[in-house]
């Protein structure tokens, strides 16, 4: 019997083989009228684009919509034309705003039937929280009739997914913390059985490129690469760009573009498969028994925080000064009020004293200092907003670098984040 292995399997020469869903669209629909105004960020859509990418496909069309009972239904009748596969995700609840199960049901000409298995489930849900079960939780026991539930073990809306003339659909609720077990749990496995086709993964993530720049660089490799009918993609963040190739057919040519492609890649790879840069370097800091300690500024925390995003990172992680303030950076990090008045607080020399701050305080194997003007006030013609300097100190050698990331706060600081990653990478790989 084949099996589906939760990451893809290693095929040989960096080729992964994933199983698509090969000529299957899929497409996702957010629903939520908190969405729609802007009350909240859709995270679901990037959560599900991502993982589905990671099983092999894409979604082509990803909507907003309101808790709109007509439009949802209207909206899902025209999607159903265009896709093999549709995720819904919110409206589950049980007030009167939730919708969604009612949109499908009319969508599809479907009928409710009531399940006490999930009755009792909801109960258990309450009884378990010392709380009674309000009479509209009531609603979530209605069931589609012939879907298969999702049980949801964060909540009390269970999901479900709908086969009706070919296509499939999938329920899902809208808390994130709802969702995401049931996908990992429930929904991957049976995605990853029902449409298998077998295809050819190479995956690159890469650091310290710009997207533009280097498809300028590989626009003819790119170009064979679509003339063999198969695929390249790329997903770009602040600094970091992942590039997939696939391929069904002309593997073996797939393979020769795809090392002819190596030299420009060279010294930018931290990871040929979904491992985080963040999971690279944790990993390697542990494996090497690194330990670090950091500084930030304009990163506000962010660092320490992705640090510990994955628990078990205190076997490398010391500490975090946030030295948000010119007061901080001179009271805890002893930087000098002569420095900070001469060369101000985003310079290469508050970041080298930002250093010896954190070296004086507890020892560590690396240390890393990050200031920068994150905007959007703050800037000026010498220093715009953008500036960042990082400095590290790894077996008693100090590097401080000057960067410019143009962009607003929130790109600055992510650039400013994954920057700092890739250079841990680096002093620990001695690569420059
Ligand atoms: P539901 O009751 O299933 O509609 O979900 C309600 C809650 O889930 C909302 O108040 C949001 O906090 C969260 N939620 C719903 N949709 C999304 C989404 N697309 N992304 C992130 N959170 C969401
Ligand atoms: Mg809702």
């Amino acid at each position: 019997m084949m099996t589906f292995p939760d990451e893809p399997c290693f095929y040989g020469n960096g080729f992964y083989i994933v199983y698509i869903f090969c000529m299957v669209r899929c497409s996702i629909i957010c629903v939520g009228t908190e969405l729609v105004t802007g009350k909240n960020l859709d995270t679901n859509s990037p959560y599900l684009s991502r993982e589905i990418l990671k099983l092999g496909y894409s979604a082509d069309i990803i909507l907003k919509i309101s808790d709109d009972k007509h439009v949802l239904s209207r909206t899902l009748k025209w999607i159903l034309k265009q896709s093999e596969c549709v995720i819904l995700t919110g409206g589950l609840g049980p007030t009167s705003d939730d919708v969604t199960k009612d949109a499908v049901k009319d969508a599809l000409k479907l009928q409710y039937v009531f399940s006490q298995k999930v009755y009792r489930r909801i109960g258990r849900y309450f009884r378990k929280r010392g709380r009674p079960m309000p009479e509209n939780n009531k609603v979530q026991a209605f069931l589609l009739k012939g879907s298969r539930i999702l049980n949801n073990r964060a909540g009390t809306a269970p999901g479900c997914i709908v086969e009706k003339r070919g296509k499939v659909i999938i329920l899902l609720p809208g808390p994130p913390a709802e969702l995401r077990p049931m996908f990992e749990e429930q929904v991957k496995s049976y995605l990853k059985r029902k449409w298998r086709v077998r295809v050819y993964q190479r995956i690159y993530r890469l650091f310290g490129l710009t997207e533009s720049g280097l498809a300028e660089q590989i626009k003819e490799h790119e170009a064979r690469i679509k003339e063999l009918g198969c695929g390249i993609t790329y997903l770009a963040k602040p600094n970091l760009i992942d590039i997939i190739l696939t391929g069904r057919k002309n593997v073996g040519r797939l393979k020769k573009i795809a090392d002819e492609l190596e030299p420009f890649f060279q010294g930018h790879i931290y990871s040929r498969s979904w491992k985080s840069l963040y999971e690279t370097v944790a990993r390697q800091l542990k494996s090497g028994n690194l330990k670090l300690a950091l500084a930030e500024s304009c990163t506000g925390g962010l660092i320490a925080k992705t640090m510990t995003d994955l628990s078990g990172s205190s076997a490398f992680f010391l500490f975090d000064v946030v030295s948000y303030s010119n007061k901080a950076k001179e009271n805890i990090l002893r930087v000098k009020s002569r420095t900070l008045s001469q060369y101000g607080a985003v310079s290469r020399e508050t970041a080298r004293e930002m250093l010896d701050g954190l070296e004086a305080f507890l020892t560590a194997d690396l240390y890393v200092s990050v200031t920068g003007i994150a905007g959007p006030s703050g800037g000026t013609p010498e220093k715009p907003v953008g500036l960042v300097y990082i400095g590290t100190r790894y077996k008693r050698r100090t590097i401080v670098e000057k960067y410019f990331f143009p962009g607003n706060r929130e790109y600055i600081r992510d650039y400013s984040l994954n920057k700092v990653f890739e250079l841990i990478y680096r002093r620990i790989h001695d690569i420059h």
